[in-house]
């Protein structure tokens, strides 16, 4: 069995979303469902919609049609609730590399209008969950790479979210750096039973997937298992399967 807990009410719903810019459709009918302790993968080509699908997920944008739902809550008619059930980790790091993690990360809380003891109590448990701790009066800006993720990772777990948005997380990481971080967030997903979704066009980054989910050019081409979409396309491997669907890589223009 997969790591998601079967029989338990989805917490993430996303229903028949559509998104143009234009003439272009970015999102062209996507649906899917994610459960907590499920780590699915978003998997697309540059161009797939998986960019978009986040902007709408995290409330940046709304859809042209279909609806979203968090916990339950309509992203439209209740985006507070909505929000509050989810963390979220963006492509291009966002914390102030002039301040120390603790101010950065105290920061985010007051936004969320934490009381200071309890997200002082927070940031030192996630923190040392994330094996932080001793970084916490660094500098951002000193800190590597993978450590700065691991920043943002705490940062998108102090409000205790059901479901963890990844938006190609491992962009400008090293391979150790990157293998670290979704070794951790399978450990995260077990251990906190959020859902966890994981966008990226690297194929060796969800090889442990509970679920695949393959888009490609605004539509969802598959939503299954690993070895189901090994088997279904009759290929050896993800990459292959994922090619056979999707094509070859196309040169920019
Ligand atoms: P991905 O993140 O998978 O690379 P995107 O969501 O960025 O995909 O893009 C999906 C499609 O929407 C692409 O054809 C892209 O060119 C187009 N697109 C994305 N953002 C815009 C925008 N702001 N204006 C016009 N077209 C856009």
């Amino acid at each position: 069995m997969s790591g998601s807990e079967t029989g338990t009410a989805p917490v993430l719903q996303v229903e028949n979303v559509e998104k143009r810019y234009g003439p272009v459709r970015a999102l062209n009918g996507v649906s899917f469902e994610g459960r907590p302790g499920e780590f699915i993968a978003l998997l697309g080509p540059n161009g797939a919609g998986k960019s978009t699908l986040f902007q709408l997920l995290s409330g940046l944008f709304t859809p042209d049609a279909g609806m979203i739902r968090v916990m339950g809550h309509n992203m439209l008619r209740d985006p507070v609730p909505a929000l509050a059930g989810l963390g979220i980790v963006f492509q291009q790091s966002t914390l102030d590399p002039e301040l120390t993690v603790m101010a950065n990360l105290l920061f985010h809380t007051g936004l969320h209008g934490m009381p200071r003891s309890l997200a002082k109590e927070r940031i030192h448990r996630e923190l040392s969950r994330l094996a932080l701790l001793d970084r916490v009066n660094s500098k951002c800006g000193q800190l590597s790479g993978g450590n700065k993720r691991r920043v943002e990772l705490a940062r998108a777990l102090l409000h205790e979210p059901r479901v963890l948005l990844m938006d190609e997380p491992t962009v400008g990481l090293d391979p150790a750096s990157r293998t670290d971080l979704v070794k951790l967030m399978h450990t995260l997903k077990r251990e906190r039973s959020v859902a966890v979704l994981w966008a990226t066009h690297l194929c060796e980054e969800v090889e442990n997937a509970d679920r695949i989910i393959v888009m490609h050019k605004g539509k969802v081409l598959k939503d299954t298992t690993p070895a189901a979409l090994m088997a279904d396309t009759g290929m050896p491997g993800i990459e292959e399967a994922f090619l056979s669907l999707t094509g070859p890589v196309e040169a920019p223009v």
